[in-house]
């Protein structure tokens, strides 16, 4: 039997991250043409309930490591887990989402591992022998680097959200699941986490979303961000923003897009008032589409937009409410 792919399926407060399923849909169309298993690992405190997705999105088997330490992330015990399991499994790669866990895992594991890391792939392939071929964005976005790692054995690879789909959905019931044994003999976390306290609103993850309305500094103020608030709740869209209106304080920092901040592929991405400086292309640019609002005609967004509106979005963003509003009253 050829060497499985190994997919770590991420989970935070009992839902599995939309990133790692992205993964493992990705797993399953690499691992068809070399017959290959595709194997889902699942870590937590309490994550037999949640074998069921991984299940229904085509992994062929399914391993849970479950333990009251692993309630929340800690570098050391996740790669002693993962690197343990892969140390017996021997895939030929390891996949996960491109998340702030995903991005730590991955590096943590292959240093263990000795093997090599590829961070933040937006397309990926495989070759017959295992080899991966993997596309990153490299300067900020600028270019586009294509990766071969030199060993075809235990490569650690993480995927950029939305940008691999889904496998469809299909009820599985006959998937073996594993539970393995967690020791961590040997393994001393270095910090841990003592309390985590969840924000106060319920605002989308803009990393996940598949529509973002962006603010820049041609908002003008943190008062006139109400104005893509009343956008993006007609689209059903998360709300990014600048650089610049973070430092001003007009934008909590979790809402940063750019080099400094998140990296987002949504399907849509309305920049409104953004200039489009080279460091928020590079959270950006592989949104599917762009469309840019902006009253300077030569603001470097409209070369990268899709879509671009010169005027005022004082004007402009009321009247695109107003449209989708009555679009969406039918
Ligand atoms: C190391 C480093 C890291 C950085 N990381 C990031 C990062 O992660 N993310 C990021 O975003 N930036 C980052 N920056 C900052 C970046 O260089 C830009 O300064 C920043 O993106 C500019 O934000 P802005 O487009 O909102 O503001 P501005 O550049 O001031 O642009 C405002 C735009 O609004 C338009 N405008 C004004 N009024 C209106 C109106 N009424 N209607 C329509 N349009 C209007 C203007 O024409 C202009 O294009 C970084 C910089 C450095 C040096």
């Amino acid at each position: 039997m050829a060497n499985p792919i190994l997919v770590f399926c991420e989970q935070r407060d009992g839902h599995l991250k939309k990133a790692g399923l992205e993964a493992l849909g990705q797993a399953c169309r690499l691992s068809k043409a070399g017959g290959r298993d595709v194997v889902a690992l699942v870590v937590g405190s309490s994550v037999s309930p949640l074998t069921q997705e991984p299940a229904s999105h085509g992994a062929s088997r399914i391993v849970i490591a479950e333990d009251p330490a692993l309630s929340s992330y800690s570098s050391e015990l996740f790669t002693t887990i993962v690197a343990d399991l892969a140390a017996g499994l021997k895939p030929v790669a390891i996949l996960m989402g491109a998340t702030a866990m995903g991005k730590d895992l991955a590096t943590k594991v292959a240093a263990r591992l000795k093997s090599a890391v590829i961070q933040d792939c937006v397309a990926l392939e495989m070759e017959a022998d295992g080899s991966l071929i993997a596309t990153r964005p490299i300067y900020g976005g600028k270019l586009r680097a294509v990766v071969k790692p030199t060993n075809p054995l235990m490569q650690v690879v993480t995927l950029r959200p939305n940008i691999f789909s889904l496998l469809e959905s299909k009820p599985a019931s006959d998937v073996p699941i594993e539970r393995l044994a967690v020791s961590f003999d040997g393994t001393r976390p270095m910090a841990r986490i003592r309390d985590a306290r969840a924000t106060a609103d319920d605002k989308k993850e803009l990393t996940e979303a598949s529509i973002i309305v962006s603010g820049g500094r041609g908002l003008k103020g943190p008062d006139n961000f109400i104005l893509l608030e009343e956008l993006a709740a007609a689209l059903g869209a998360a709300v990014g923003a600048s650089r610049a209106v973070v430092d001003a304080g007009w934008r909590p920092h979790r809402d940063q897009i750019g080099l400094t901040g998140k990296t987002v592929s949504p399907q849509l991405y309305i920049a409104c008032g953004i200039s489009g400086a080279i460091q928020h292309q590079a959270g950006m640019s592989s949104a599917r589409t762009i469309v840019a609002i902006n009253n300077n005609p030569n603001a470097p967004i409209f070369k990268l937009a899709t879509y671009g509106i010169v005027g005022d979005l004082f004007e402009i963003v009321p009247l695109l409410t107003e449209e989708v509003k009555n679009l969406r009253a039918g």
